[in-house]
């Protein structure tokens, strides 16, 4: 984690309204379950509960995994999450463009911690904010698609500067779309030689599987 991406963890561990001491204590407290953190966010429709679908599928007696799915408005990705077998627990911001760390401290008390292994935070669809805000998660992962342009790193910089992974879903669809797929990686590492990158179409299943190998390597905390 760079410099600056840890003095914005503290500013906002010990800034958030409630009792913030109590909120790091959740969190090394998730720690000390073994369970590990993601993350997700993109704009809106790039895929985020698809793969999230995809994955506890495909991860389905390896791993137990837990959501928190985070949406303006609607509980249908919790629906759709819990259809697909992971225990879920959605928040409604209600017009917030982000979730923040006491939303999830909050959503916490819903989940049986004690049977997770590893817990995702769908963040609401957005580039911008959700980058600006740290909810205690081990790692950050970004989704781009085929469908939305390939320019979004180089608009978006900041997003990927604080991702430590990203997901490019959407292969399928590139014969029909102009999407430049090497331009946005190029993009990308350019603003962050770190990331760690995977190309996926969770329509077919391309690519799935070293996604959720990585996963397990990351969830056993190996990565
Ligand atoms: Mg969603």
């Amino acid at each position: 984690m760079n410099p600056a991406t840890r003095r914005c963890r503290l500013y906002k561990l010990t800034n958030e309204s409630g009792h913030p001491s109590g909120l790091i204590m959740q969190f090394q407290s998730l720690a000390t379950h073994g369970i590990r953190t993601i993350n997700v966010m993109s704009s809106p429709g790039a895929g985020k509960t698809t793969l999230l679908e995809r994955t506890i599928a495909r991860l389905r007696g390896e791993m137990a995994i837990g959501v928190i799915e985070g949406d303006i408005e609607t509980s249908a990705d919790a629906e759709r999450i819990e259809t697909a077998g992971a225990e879920t627990v959605q928040i409604n911001t209600r017009g917030a463009c982000h979730l923040e760390a006491h939303m999830i401290r909050a959503a916490l008390k819903e989940l049986d911690i004690a049977h997770i292994n590893l817990l995702f935070i769908e963040n609401i669809g957005n580039l911008v904010c959700p980058s600006e805000w740290d909810l205690g998660e081990d790692l950050r992962a970004v989704v781009v698609s085929t469908t939305e342009g390939d320019d979004k790193p180089a608009k978006y910089p900041q997003m990927f500067a604080v991702s430590q992974v990203m997901i490019v879903n959407k292969l399928d669809l590139l014969p029909y779309v102009d999407y430049d797929v090497e331009k946005v990686k190029r993009q990308a590492l350019a603003i962050n030689p770190q990331l760690r990158i995977f190309q996926v179409s969770c329509r077919t299943g391309e690519g799935l599987d070293a996604w959720c190998e990585w996963l397990v390597t990351f969830a056993n905390g190996k990565s």
